[in-house]
Parts: C-alpha cells; structure tokens; sequence
C-alpha cells in the first residue's frame, strides 16, 4: 500500500500508457508478436481483443482485419512499476529495430516520445546513451509483479 498523491493520482491500469512527451522505459521480458482486433472510430482506436488465428475468431468471422500487435513487460521510471506495453506496429516496429542494431532491449534503456493526440499521435523511441538502471530495493517486488502479469494476462487458460 502507499499514501494517495492526489495532484498525481491515475487511475490505475496494468497497461503502458505513455505521457505527451519523454517516457523512460526498461524492457523487462523477451517480447511477444500477435495478432489483435482493432476498430478505428472517429477519433481512436478500440481494441477488441486478441485474435485467436484460427476459424473460431469471432472478430475474423464478422469480417474484421486482424493487425500485428507487439507485446512487452516494461519497467515505466515514471511511476517505478511494471506495465504491459501492448504496441502496434509504430513501436512496436521501432522496438524490434533498436534490438537488431543494439542487441536485446532488456539490456539498455529507451526513450519512448509521444508528440499528438488520438489518430495523429506520434511515437519515437530511441536508446538512451546512459542507463538510469531499475533501483536495486524495488526489485524483488517487481519479479512478483512480473509473475501475477504473465499469469494473468499471458498463461493460456485452457
Ligand atoms: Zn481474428
């Protein structure tokens, strides 16, 4: 438990949600590719949901196009705790390359900076020349965090 900042209160999400602005992220596990269900409105995206790749799709089966999703544990320095960044194909694409280049993501610290709103919003991210590094003390309380992320939310329920 903590105390309530109320002059910074969010409400409080599992998933990465990126400020206007830097973002400073670790990558904290291997990343996985999907593919999801998304619906364009007038001025978002809305996810649906994943989509299961085979006929019992439900989205596939009304005709929906399914989009590549890329999904990652990231460490958000903002708010000290591990968030499931669930990205289209703007970061996601641009995480894949900073690895290419620079080796696996879990070993440096990247920039994510988010210029515009709803459908014009743009994302840039770049690996920082020097690692802030995630606090020692805080640790051993996000391996636990970790774990309830992955069960809940990447653990097949069969
Ligand atoms: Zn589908």
């Amino acid at each position: 438990m903590k105390k309530i900042d109320y002059t910074t209160y969010k409400k409080p999400t599992d998933f990465m949600k990126f400020e206007q602005g830097d973002n400073l992220i670790r990558i904290v596990s291997s990343g996985v590719i999907g593919l999801q269900h998304v619906m364009k409105t007038a001025n978002r995206f809305v996810n649906l949901g994943p989509c299961t790749e085979d006929e019992t799709c439900e989205f596939c089966n009304k005709g929906y196009e399914p989009k590549a999703a890329w999904k990652w544990l990231v460490f958000n320095y903002a708010d000290k705790t591990i968030k499931i960044l669930d990205a289209g194909i703007m970061i996601g694409n641009q995480i894949c390359e900073l690895g290419k280049k620079f080796g696996d993501p879990q070993e440096f610290d990247i920039v994510v900076n988010k210029k515009g709103e709803s459908l014009k919003t743009q994302y840039v991210c770049t690996k920082v020349v020097k690692d802030t590094g995630i606090p020692e003390d805080l640790k051993a309380g996000l391996e636990f965090r970790k774990k309830r992320l992955i069960n809940k939310f990447f653990t097949k329920k069969q």
